[in-house]
Parts: structure tokens; sequence; C-alpha cells
């Protein structure tokens, strides 16, 4: 070889291992940041863990804050309102009613016909439509004014069906699920807006009246005859097929939970009579709160870049309005100590609720070998491009560890309600047991979420047999109800109505 061949050679050599070098080192840095993603994982996860006993505890909390909540008004951090619902559906209703259903994402109004006899719902129809953003915080005029003007159009569209008795005022139970101070089953004042509302003027003001005069000045002529929680129309609707329900639970855009308790328990109503010695009482189990409650710093950012801060602690870690938004965070902290989605993260991934609950379930929910679904979701809400599978498999796993927290404390708020009521098998014959056997408890769940996202149940379900034991898990039956809460509330109305009775 001559010179300048050993020069050329020498020179190509140089290059190939600077080359090598690079490539070498560009793969232990890219290792490194893996890591560091992987940190960001193992840490969530950790903030995020369920334990049994941690379990046990958010469990006792809950029975603990119940009882307190009944003790005093402000005695707690559940506000524990009663509903003045002493008696519910039991099957025997007959007759045509009207249901009213504003939710935090959807709106429903339908009609129910009842053939007084026990699941004789003989019709029911039911128009569902996104509640338009702009009125979320618009102002309280816009907002009943729609309510009334859907509910008219409604009912116009009944054509001349015989429905009602000439000259009877239709009857209508209206399901409003934001915490309500019940002055009687059939009006309240608004405590607060949550899920997303804010609008002046409706705080302190009597929601009955609100939507009554807007169908006085659309020329609606009905009456409302329950003005109740979602959670209260679900508890009815289940109780009007069964009988064993003692309590409801609503996983939606937000989350709460009502129950059936003795008046002589609730001792802030000291005196309380009731035909049936017992009252529906709204927990708003939104708000729960308890050091046990496994928090994360991005639930901490969560809650900081919320309208409504240092409140719904519980529903900020359960309800489908949020989950998403913690799973964007956890991404968000792992595109800042990486390059996963990309050199430059899309600006999707910095707007605060670009991934909604809905595609979380998605995600988690791909089954396919190459998860494509994630792929899809990843570029199409996030704008991250073709994310390799060990990414997506990354993604997958945050997704998991959101939902599986929100349904195990939701299931240890379940049965923290069970404790509360001796149905969670603890106290031998006075919690619930007969003939040695526990009593069969039907809870009835209601939302979006729960229905629509089945490793939710699952998970859900797994806690409530690890904490209560299959024994006794096996006599708690969860009855999911799609769309119950605004049925239940046509149903209370029907038997409020005079010409129906009923008792628990
Ligand atoms: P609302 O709470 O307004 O009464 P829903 O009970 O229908 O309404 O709940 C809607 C919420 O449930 C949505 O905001 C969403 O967060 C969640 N959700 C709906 N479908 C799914 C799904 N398939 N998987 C997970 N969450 C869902
Ligand atoms: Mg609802």
């Amino acid at each position: 070889m001559g010179r300048v061949g050993l020069g050329v050679a020498v020179g190509c050599a140089v290059v190939a291992c600077t080359i090598a070098g690079l490539l070498v080192g560009r793969r232990v840095k890219s290792r490194r940041r893996w890591g560091r993603v992987v940190g960001v994982l193992r840490e969530f996860e950790q903030g995020c863990a369920t334990s049994i006993g941690r379990l046990r505890q958010v469990v006792d909390a809950m029975a603990v804050e119940m009882h307190a909540g009944l003790a005093s008004d402000g005695g707690s951090k559940l506000k524990m309102l009663l509903t003045f619902v002493d008696t519910l559906p039991n099957g025997s209703e007959k007759g045509t009613f009207y249901g009213l259903d504003l939710g935090g994402t959807n709106f429903r109004v339908l009609r129910v016909q009842l053939g007084g006899s026990r699941s004789s719902i003989l019709g029911c129809q039911v128009e569902t439509q996104p509640i338009p953003q702009h009125l979320l915080t618009g102002s309280n005029e816009e907002l009943f004014d729609f309510i009334a003007t859907r509910l008219k159009i409604f009912i116009e569209k009944e054509g001349n069906e015989d429905v009602l008795p000439l000259g009877r005022t239709r009857e209508l139970g209206f399901t409003f699920s934001f915490p309500i101070r019940q002055i009687s089953v059939s009006s309240g004042v608004l405590i607060k807006w949550t899920k997303g509302f804010s609008i002046e003027g409706t705080v302190g003001g009597d929601v009955t009246q609100f939507l009554e005069e807007a169908m006085a000045r659309v020329g609606l002529d009905m009456k409302v005859s329950a003005l109740v929680n979602d959670t209260v129309g679900t508890l009815a609707l289940s109780h009007y097929h069964d009988e064993d329900t003692i309590a409801a639970v609503i996983i939606g855009t937000g989350t709460n939970a009502c129950y059936v308790e003795r008046t002589d328990a609730i001792i802030k109503c000291q005196g309380l009579l009731t035909n049936s010695g017992g009252m529906v009482v709204n927990i708003e189990w939104g708000n729960f709160w308890s050091s046990h409650l496994p928090r994360t710093p991005y639930d901490v950012a969560l809650d900081d870049e919320s309208p409504n801060r240092n409140d719904q602690g519980f529903e900020k870690m359960i309800s489908g309005m949020y989950l998403g938004e913690i799973v964007r965070l956890v991404l968000c902290r792992m595109a800042q100590e990486s390059d996963i989605f990309g050199d430059a993260p899309a600006p999707s991934l910095a707007a605060p609720f670009s991934l909604r609950t809905p595609m979380v379930a998605a995600m988690h929910e791909d089954d396919s070998p190459d998860l494509r679904e994630v792929g899809r979701i990843l570029e199409e809400a996030l704008q991250i491009p073709v994310a390799p599978l060990k990414t997506r498999r990354l993604v997958v796993r945050v997704c998991d560890v959101v939902s599986r927290r929100a349904a195990r404390l939701a299931a240890a708020g379940i049965v923290g309600i069970l404790k509360k009521v001796g149905r969670d098998g603890s106290g031998g014959f006075a919690g619930g047991r007969s003939k040695g056997k526990p009593r069969r408890t039907v809870v009835a769940i209601e939302g979006g979420l729960y229905a629509g996202y089945a490793m939710f149940r699952e998970y859900l379900d797994e806690a409530v047999g690890e904490i209560l034991g299959e024994d006794v898990a096996q006599s708690v039956v969860f009855r999911i109800s799609e769309d119950g809460s605004g049925v239940g509330a046509a149903l209370l109305a029907a038997s409020r109505s005079p010409e129906n009775q009923s008792t628990f």
C-alpha cells in the first residue's frame, strides 16, 4: 500500500471510529433518557399505590367522615345533604311522567309510561344532547331557557297522542347533578357549581324556581314535583326494579354517592320524622378528603390549574373529567425528561384537557399486538408522530396506573358506605347478616366512565372483593344503570303524585 493509500485507510478508520463513537454516545444518551422516563413511571406508580391496607384506611375514613357530616353542618368535608326523599318508587306507580337530567356533559329529556307493576316501564323515550360549552359559563337565564326550550320542543313532538288526561298538568322530575341544599323534595338551593360550571347568579338561588320561571317564559305548563341529585335518581330507578338497593354511585364526568340512612342517625336534624324511618342522604363524596389518599405531584398540579382549587379532591382522582388530564400531565413530565414523543413535543400535549378520559379508556383497552389504537390517539389527540411500540406500551402503563387507582378508590368509597350502614360484614348479625349469611345488598352505579370502561369496572370489582373478602363481596351486587338518573327522577315524580303511594 502506498503512502496515499495508507492515508486514505487511516482517514476512513478515523471517520468510522468517530461515527461509531457518535452512535454509541447517542445510544447511551438515549438509554439514559429512557431510564429517566422509566424512573418517572416508577415514581408515579409508587405515588398511586393502593395497597389493601391503604384502601382499608380510606374505607374507615369515609365512614368516619360520614358520621361527622351527619352530626353537624360543616362537621366534615362531606356535606351529607338531606334529600327529603323518604320513600322510593317500588313498582306500583302508574301514569305518564317526565324527567330532565342535567349532568356535567350531557342533557337528557325523557318521558316514561308506567304500568303499575314492578318492572313495567311501558315506554321510555329519551333525547340526549351535549350541553353547549358556552352555557357552562354563561348566564343563569341562558342555561334555564335552553333547558325549558328543549323540554318544550320534546313535548311538542308528542303531537296529538293522548299521553295525559285532558287538563292535567304534566309532572316533572328534575335531576340536577350539583350540590343543592334541599328545602323540600321539590325545591332546593344551589350550594356551588362543580364539573367546570361557573354561572353567576345561580348559587344561593332556588333551582326549581329558576326552571319554573324559564318554563313560564317559553309557555310550558309543567310542574316540578321532584328536584333530585343524579345519585338519588339512580337510586330511585334501581329501587323500582330491586328493593334491596340501598345506595347509588355516579362515576361519570364527576363522582358522587347517596344512600338510605336511618333518620335517628341524622343527628344534625334531631326530631326528623319520616313515615319510613329513613331518608336518602346525598353524601357529595366528590369532596371527600383523607390523608390516606395517594396524592401525587400531578394531582397537586391538576388541582392548581382547576377553577375549584382545594375542592372535590376525591372527584379529581376518580372521575371522567380528570383522568385524561392526569395521564396528560404525566406524559408531559416524561416529554420533559426525554425525546420519547419527538424532539419538540407537540403543543397539544402541553394543552390542558387535550387528552380526554374516553381516549384513556380506548388506549388502555387496545389489545392489538402493535397497539394501533394507542398510536392513532397519540397522533390525533396530541399530534405525537408515530411513536415506537415501547413508547406506546409506556403510555398504556400510565393509563393503567391512573384508572386502577381511580377504580380502587371508588371501591373503597363504596365499602365505606357499606361499613356506615353495617353491611360490610364486620358486625356479625348487626352487620347485615341473617342466618349466618350476609344480607343481599344492591348498589346502583351510573355514569359514562363506569358504563363505558370495562377495565375500570374490573378493577373496582376486584378491589371490593379484596376489601370485603369473597364471602361478603358475593352478597354485594352492583347494578349498572345506563341513563337511569333521569328515569329515576321521573319515577320519583310518579311516586309523589297524588295517585301513587310508595314506601321503602
Ligand atoms: P354526565 O356526567 O354528564 O351525566 P355521563 O354519565 O354520560 O355524563 O358521563 C360522561 C363522562 O364519562 C364523560 O365526560 C367521560 O369523561 C366519561 N366517559 C364517557 N365514555 C367513556 C368511556 N368509554 N370510557 C371512559 N370514560 C368515559
Ligand atoms: Mg349523569
